[in-house]
């Protein structure tokens, strides 16, 4: 079967390329070894994040540190063996994470940011799947006046230098926008440009519908037979196209290493669980414990706990101890029942030590083009991705420098 383009992983990330080639008239094949956003993109905290112009950073302060170092902390956790393995990585994530470092980072991150509730919102009401964007906002809520006193202030820095909207709530204002929550917190912060999402599954679904309906073709195949020219072998049988596209979120690592690229990239797990509420109890919006470590969110299925980060090999067995350390301490923010799921839910946020996304044309390849590493914003920056990466692609003018985003930048590791 002949294609103008394979799109390698139905991610997020994936299935908004392909939506967006195939809508600018490219023959296009989705190829995927599940159904479309089954893996990263399903068990995520819904987040368009709007206000996150600054990506997640590592951090520099001797405490922190310390802390994490202890292995107990809720929001971030490790496996011994994979530190040891990922330390050159973080090493690097470190070095970038560097207060005049991250900020120019954030000036590159800020231009996909920017655009990132707008593309959803448009690539939505195309696929007929607005009703799954929440045009609420979020937010995070605080125990202690440090806390909340140290957010707000990297709140107003992001109003001054991005223009980033937020509402300072104080304990009052709090209660009536979320009134079954713990009535002790001091008060909290709300990003109210920012969308979430109610089933990102499905939102990711309706994108792969819309693909179909544009006339592309999706296909359960192995992005590992990839090969020169470029073929890949599916169910329905081998695939030719004259371009391909790796978005194989976590497991790009594998399939760029494959093709002799070798990359700053590794995987921070997450776990997540859904758990009905209390008799008649609600919560409105999505709200990160800041200090816990933790978020709740309201999705269709319940209220949908993620937890933090944890450094650990990509097909580790899972190991859900933060979700067990805060699973009490949410239920006194807010009160949940019975858990609804048989077992954690585990993804990998795939990470480069630039903190950047890898957009654009693998260079050592004529047709191969790399779409991966959006961390802890892919869903947040699916659309924009598949809008710029298309651009490109069919050589129209980009709403965004993808510059910035270039493998180029890592040259220098093959
Ligand atoms: C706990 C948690 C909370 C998060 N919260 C948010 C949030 O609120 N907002 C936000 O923006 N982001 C969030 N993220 C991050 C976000 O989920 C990811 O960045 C995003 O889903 C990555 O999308 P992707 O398409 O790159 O990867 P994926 O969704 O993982 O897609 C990659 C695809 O490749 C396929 N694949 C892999 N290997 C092969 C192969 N050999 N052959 C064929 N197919 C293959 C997989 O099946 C998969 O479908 C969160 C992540 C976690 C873990």
């Amino acid at each position: 079967m002949k294609f103008d383009t394979v799109v390698l992983g139905a991610g997020i990330v994936g299935v908004c390329i392909a939506a967006h080639l195939q809508k600018r008239g490219r023959q296009v094949a989705l190829v995927d070894r599940k159904l479309p956003g089954n893996e990263t993109s399903f068990g995520n905290a819904g987040l368009i994040q709007r206000e996150g112009v600054y990506p997640y950073a590592f951090p520099r302060g001797l405490g922190t540190l310390l802390r994490y170092a202890r292995n107990q902390s809720p929001d971030v956790r490790y496996h011994a063996d994979a530190i040891l393995k990922t330390a050159p990585f973080l090493w690097q994530y470190w070095r970038n994470s560097h207060p005049t470092r991250h900020a120019a980072i954030a000036k590159s991150y800020a231009t996909l940011i920017e655009h990132c509730v707008s593309e959803h919102r448009a690539l939505a009401a195309e696929a007929g799947a607005s009703a799954l964007l929440r045009p609420i906002g979020w937010m995070k809520v605080f125990r202690t006046a440090a806390a909340h006193d140290a957010e707000t202030r990297l709140a107003e820095r992001w109003h001054r230098e991005y223009e980033v909207e937020f509402e300072a709530l104080d304990a009052a204002r709090l209660q009536q926008l979320e009134p079954d929550l713990d009535r002790t917190l001091l008060g909290g912060l709300r990003y109210p440009d920012s969308d979430s999402v109610s089933d990102p599954n499905a939102l990711v679904t309706a994108y792969a519908r819309y693909f179909e309906a544009l006339g592309g073709r999706f296909f359960i195949g192995d992005a590992d037979t990839l090969r020169d020219g470029w073929q890949v072998d599916t169910e329905a049988g081998t695939i030719s196209a004259s371009s391909a596209v790796v978005a194989l979120g976590p497991w790009s690592e594998r399939a760029s290493t494959r093709l002799g690229y070798r990359l700053p990239l590794a995987v921070k797990r997450g776990y997540h669980m859904h758990y009905a509420p209390q008799g008649t109890a609600r919560l409105n919006h999505p709200v990160l414990d800041a200090e816990g470590g933790y978020l709740l969110a309201p999705m269709a299925r319940g209220i949908r706990l993620t937890t933090g980060a944890e450094i650990a090999d990509l097909e580790a067995p899972k190991t859900p101890t933060q979700l067990a350390a805060v699973e009490p301490v949410a239920r006194t923010l807010f009160p949940l029942g019975k858990r609804l799921d048989d077992e954690p839910w585990m993804g990998r946020r795939p990470c480069t030590a630039d903190m950047l996304p890898i957009i654009g044309p693998a260079k050592k390849h004529p047709g191969l083009w790399f779409a991966f590493g959006h961390a802890h914003h892919g869903l947040t920056l699916g659309p924009i991705t598949g809008r710029l990466l298309a651009e490109m692609m069919t050589g129209e003018a980009t709403l965004v420098d993808p510059r910035p985003f270039s493998v180029e930048r890592f040259a220098r590791h093959g």
